[in-house]
This record gives C-alpha cells, structure tokens and sequence, in this order.
C-alpha cells in the first residue's frame, strides 16, 4: 500500500469514528489535514462551532491570528503536501457551563494522535499550540513561561500560545512575544517548509 492508500484508508477510520459520540453536542465531524510528506505540525486544542461547520482547521478569526503571527497566507497554511493540522481533539467538544470552549475530548488522542503521527514520519517542526497541546507533549506547565523559553524546546517542538480573541490583551502585555517569539517562529517555519 502506498503511503498516501495508507493515509486515505487511515482517515476513512477516523472520520467513522463515534467513541465519544454522546458527549459531542453537534456529533462527530473529526477535522485534520494531512500528509505523508508533511514538514511542518501544527498542533491544536480542538475544533470550534465554524471549524465543526466547515470541516477546515482553523477557518475562524484564530486561524486569522495564527496565521498573522505566522506571516502566512492561507494557501500555504492548507497545503497539507506541506503543513499538517491536528489537534488533540478531532470533535468540536462543545461548551463548559460557565462559558468557553469544553476542552478536548480525552477518549481522542489516545485512540488516534499515534496512528496518525506515525503516518507523517517527514514532520521536521511541531508547533505547540496552546496549553492542550502543550501538556500533551511535554506534559503539565505554564503557557506563558513555555513560549517566553521557546528555544529549549527547538528544533522539534515551538510552544504559542492559543491564538483565541483573549490573546490580543495578553500580546499586548507581553511585547517580547512581538518582538522575540514571531520573527523566530517564522525563521523556523521557514526552514522547515
Ligand atoms: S472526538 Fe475523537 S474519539 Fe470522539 S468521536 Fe471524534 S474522532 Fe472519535
């Protein structure tokens, strides 16, 4: 089988997934763009409500963001021959009671993120994107300590934050995340792609 059979009859898998069917409010719609010659992961929380809608990763005012801080158009953001797009839950996960987004579901990354990352064995940089991800890599810790340090995690994982609306405020208090994290984020997004 080729890689790109195995990677098609892989998400054939996922997408008739219904583990954690009675949780999800809006059902199953797992969400990942991938591919067997993938450089760059961009590794994410979970789908929203126009994620869900849509079935494309990060097509929401987020996405917008990362892909400002990214400098990156969205062509080249959905090119999955060079960028894959996981996050640690495949489902929109619905609402916590007091507000925000529930976070993922956790019978997921158990039963697919192997799978699925052992199929992209030319993935060079994963960016970590948001706490979620973070932990789920390098486990529990601070988001912000984490991106401020990101160097000790280079050259395979980059730690952001998530590029939620909350960010502005918190770019805004942090000016070296402008002015340090972004041009080195580029820089490596650059030379992996
Ligand atoms: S969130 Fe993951 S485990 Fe749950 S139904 Fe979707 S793909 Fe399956």
């Amino acid at each position: 089988m080729t890689a790109s059979a195995a990677i098609e009859n892989l998400l054939r898998k996922v997408r008739g997934c219904r583990a954690c069917a009675a949780h999800l409010p809006l059902g199953p719609r797992p969400v990942v763009h991938m591919s067997a010659t993938a450089r760059l992961l961009i590794a994410s929380q979970a789908p929203g409500t126009k994620v869900h809608e849509t079935g494309i990763s990060f097509n929401d005012a987020s996405g917008d963001r990362l892909r400002a801080w990214l400098d990156m158009d969205r062509e080249t953001f959905y090119d999955s021959s060079r960028i894959a797009l996981l996050p640690v839950g495949l489902c929109y996960p619905g609402r916590l009671p007091a507000g925000g987004d529930a976070p993922p579901r956790p019978e997921c990354a158990p039963l697919w993120r192997a799978a699925i990352l052992a199929a992209m064995p030319n993935i060079k940089l994963t960016l970590l994107v948001g706490g979620h991800a973070q932990n789920l890599e390098l486990g529990p810790g601070n988001v912000a300590t984490r991106v401020r340090a990101f160097h000790d995690f280079l050259p395979r994982f980059f730690p952001l934050p998530h590029p939620s609306w909350r960010t502005t405020g918190w770019e805004r208090r942090n000016p070296w995340f402008t002015t340090d994290v972004l041009p080195a984020l580029r820089g490596c997004v650059r030379n992996v792609l």
